[in-house]
C-alpha cells in the first residue's frame, strides 16, 4: 500500500511539509491543471501559464530526484483536485492521502468535510511551514492586543526572527519603522533596472499554446510572457532585485510614475505565493546587503516589514477571520464594478495606467492596487464581493488568502476598520504628490466641481459626505470633516452633486 501527495499550484517548495513526510520509494505525487481551480475566477492567461509551467518544471525535477509523479495536464480534462486524487486512487494500492494545508480556506473546508467520504480514505492535512508565523501563533498574539495592528505584530516577528535587531534586542538604527523616509516623487533619476526577463523554453511553449486555446476570453495579455518558472530562475530574481533595485526600493516605494511600470519593486509575489521562494531567504539576502554596506537601512527595513510583516499579518487575519470575512461589508458598498476595470476606455490617466499594467503583466504594484484601482473602488462604493473578485483574478501572484484582506480589509475598509483604522481614501492630490499622471491627463487635478475636474476629487469628498455618520467623529479624520463644513454651502453642494453624478454614471470617467 502507497500513499499519495497532493502537491497544489502553489506549493513548488522542495521543503514542503507533505514531501517531508512521504517516502519517495513507495508513495506518488499527485499534480494536476484542473478546470475548477483554473477558472473559479477569469484568472488573467499569464498567471495560468506561469502556474502550469511552474507546475511541470517542478514535477520534472520531482521526477529526476526519484519521486514517481501522476502528472495531469489541463488536456486530461479533469474538474477537480478530488477527481486527480480518485484518478490515482483507482490504477494504485492507496492506504492514506497526505496534504500540505492550502493556502485557501474553500479548499480546506473540501479536504476536510468532503474529500474523506468521496475517496473513502482518510486525508492527513499538515503544517504549512513556509510560513514565518503558524496559525496558532498567529491565533495567540491576536488574543492578546484590543486592536490588531500589523505595527506591533510586525515588531514581535522581527524580535522573534532576529532579522534587523542587535545583539542587545534592539531594531538596528534605534527605529523600528523608516515609512517616513519611504515617500520621494520619482523624477527620473537614479535610472530604474530594466525587467529581467526569461525566455520561454519548450515546456513553457507548449503552455502558452494551451491557455491561448483554452482562455484567450480571459482579461490580459498571454505574451510577451517573462517570468521565471523554476527555483533557479526565481534566485536569479531575487538576486537581481537585490543588486539593482533594492538600494532605491524604500526611497520610491510609494511613487508612480508613467514610464516605468515597476520602478524599484521586486516582483516577487508571484514566486513567492508559489513557492519557488521563501519569506526568509528573501528576507535574509536583503538584511544581508544593508550588512554588507549595499543598500540603505530605510530600503531593507521597508521591504522586510512588506514580506515579514504585512504578508504573515494578512494570512493570519484571513484565517482568524474566514469563513465571516468573505461577507464583511461595513460600508454598504453595492455599486456595480465598472467597466473601465475590465479595459474599457476611461480618461483618467492614473486608472487607464494601472490596468492597462495589469492587463500586460498581470502585475501592477502596491500603489497602483491601494491608491489608484483600489481608491477608485472604494471612493465609488464598488460592490466588495466584485471587487474582490476582480483583484483575485487579475494579478499573477493573486491568492485569496492574501488577496481578500487586502481587497476587503485594506481597500475597501469593508472589515469596519480591523486592519487600517481609518480608510485609505484620498482625492487627485495624492496621485499628484506622487506621480506624473496628472500632467498628461485629460482632467484638470487642482479643481472638484467642473465638468473636467479630476474625479477622485468630488468622489472624494462625497465619500466623506455619504459617510459622515460614521467618520465625523473619528479622530483622525475631524479635520477633514472640518475642511468640509468650512467650505462654502454653494460650493458643498456643486461637488457633492458632481460626485453623485460620477457615483451613479462611472462608464463616464
Ligand atoms: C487591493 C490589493 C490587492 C492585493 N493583492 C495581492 C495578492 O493577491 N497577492 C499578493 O502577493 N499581494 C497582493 N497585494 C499586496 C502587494 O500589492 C503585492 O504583494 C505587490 O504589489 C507585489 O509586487 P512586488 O513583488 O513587486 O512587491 P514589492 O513592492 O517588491 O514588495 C515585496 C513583497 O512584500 C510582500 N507584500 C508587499 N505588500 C504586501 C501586502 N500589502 N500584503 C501582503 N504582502 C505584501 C509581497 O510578497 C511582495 O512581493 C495586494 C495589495 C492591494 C492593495
Ligand atoms: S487628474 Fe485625477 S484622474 Fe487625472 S491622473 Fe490626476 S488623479 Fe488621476
Amino acid at each position: 500500500m502507497s500513499r499519495l501527495v497532493l502537491v497544489l499550484g502553489d506549493q513548488l517548495s522542495a521543503d514542503l511539509s507533505s514531501l517531508a513526510a512521504a517516502d519517495r520509494q513507495h508513495d506518488r505525487v499527485v499534480m494536476a491543471e484542473v478546470r475548477e481551480e483554473a477558472s473559479y475566477v477569469p484568472h488573467h492567461p499569464k498567471k495560468i501559464i506561469f502556474l502550469f509551467s511552474a507546475m511541470r518544471h517542478f514535477a520534472a525535477q520531482l521526477r529526476e530526484q526519484g519521486w514517481q509523479v501522476d502528472y495531469y495536464p489541463y488536456d486530461a480534462g479533469l474538474d477537480s483536485l478530488c477527481d486527480a486524487l480518485q484518478r490515482s486512487a483507482e490504477t494504485h494500492q492507496v492506504s492514506e492521502i497526505l496534504i500540505t494545508r492550502p493556502g485557501e480556506w474553500r479548499l480546506d473546508q473540501q479536504m476536510r468535510d468532503q474529500w474523506p467520504t468521496q475517496l473513502g480514505m482518510s486525508i492527513r492535512l499538515l503544517e504549512d511551514h513556509r510560513f514565518l508565523c503558524s496559525h496558532a501563533d498567529f491565533r495567540q498574539w491576536a488574543s492578546g492586543p484590543k486592536q490588531l495592528r500589523m505595527e506591533y505584530f510586525y515588531r514581535e516577528m522581527r524580535l522573534r526572527s532576529g532579522l534587523l535587531i542587535t545583539a542587545t534586542g534592539e531594531p538596528e538604527g534605534g527605529r523600528w519603522n523608516y515609512d517616513s523616509e519611504n515617500r520621494a516623487r520619482y523624477d527620473g533619476t537614479p535610472p530604474c533596472p530594466a525587467p529581467l526577463h526569461f525566455s520561454a523554453d519548450p515546456i513553457t511553449r507548449e503552455v502558452i499554446e494551451l491557455v491561448k486555446q483554452n482562455f484567450s476570453h480571459h482579461f490580459g495579455d498571454p505574451e510577451p510572457f517573462v517570468f521565471a518558472v523554476n527555483r533557479e530562475q526565481a534566485q536569479t530574481a531575487l538576486q537581481y532585485f537585490i543588486d539593482r533595485a533594492l538600494p532605491w526600493f524604500g526611497d520610491y516605494q510609494d511613487a508612480m510614475s508613467l514610464h516605468h511600470d515597476h520602478l524599484f519593486h521586486s516582483l516577487l509575489s508571484v514566486y513567492l505565493n508559489a513557492g519557488l521562494l521563501l519569506p526568509m531567504e528573501i528576507c535574509k539576502a536583503a538584511e544581508q546587503a544593508w550588512r554588507d554596506g549595499r543598500a540603505p537601512l530605510n530600503a531593507v527595513e521597508g521591504f522586510i516589514r512588506q514580506i515579514l510583516g504585512w504578508r504573515e499579518y494578512v494570512r493570519g487575519i484571513y484565517w482568524l477571520k474566514m469563513p465571516d470575512y468573505l461577507n464583511e461589508n461595513a460600508l454598504g458598498s453595492r455599486q456595480p464594478l465598472p467597466a473601465l476595470y475590465w479595459g474599457a476606455e476611461t480618461r483618467m490617466r492614473c486608472v487607464a495606467e494601472a490596468v492597462r499594467a495589469t492587463r500586460e503583466h498581470a502585475h501592477a504594484h502596491h500603489i497602483q492596487r491601494l491608491m489608484v484601482t483600489g481608491n477608485l473602488a472604494l471612493l465609488l462604493g464598488v460592490d466588495v464581493e466584485q471587487i474582490h473578485r476582480w483583484y483575485l483574478a487579475v494579478y499573477a501572484d493573486a491568492y485569496e488568502w492574501v488577496e481578500l484582506p487586502n481587497t476587503l480589509g485594506m481597500v475597501m475598509h469593508a472589515d469596519g476598520g480591523l486592519l487600517g483604522s481609518k480608510p485609505y481614501a484620498a482625492s487627485g492630490k495624492y496621485i499628484q504628490r506622487m506621480s506624473d499622471y496628472c500632467n498628461h491627463c485629460h482632467y484638470n487635478v487642482a479643481t472638484s466641481e467642473n465638468d473636467d475636474s479630476c474625479p477622485l476629487n468630488s468622489l472624494y469628498w462625497h465619500f466623506i459626505s455619504r459617510h459622515q455618520t460614521r467618520f465625523a467623529r473619528h479622530p483622525r479624520m475631524a479635520m477633514i470633516y472640518r475642511s468640509w463644513e468650512k467650505m462654502d454651502a454653494d460650493r458643498r453642494r456643486r461637488i457633492f452633486a458632481r460626485g453623485q453624478w460620477l457615483f451613479e454614471h462611472p462608464e463616464t470617467l
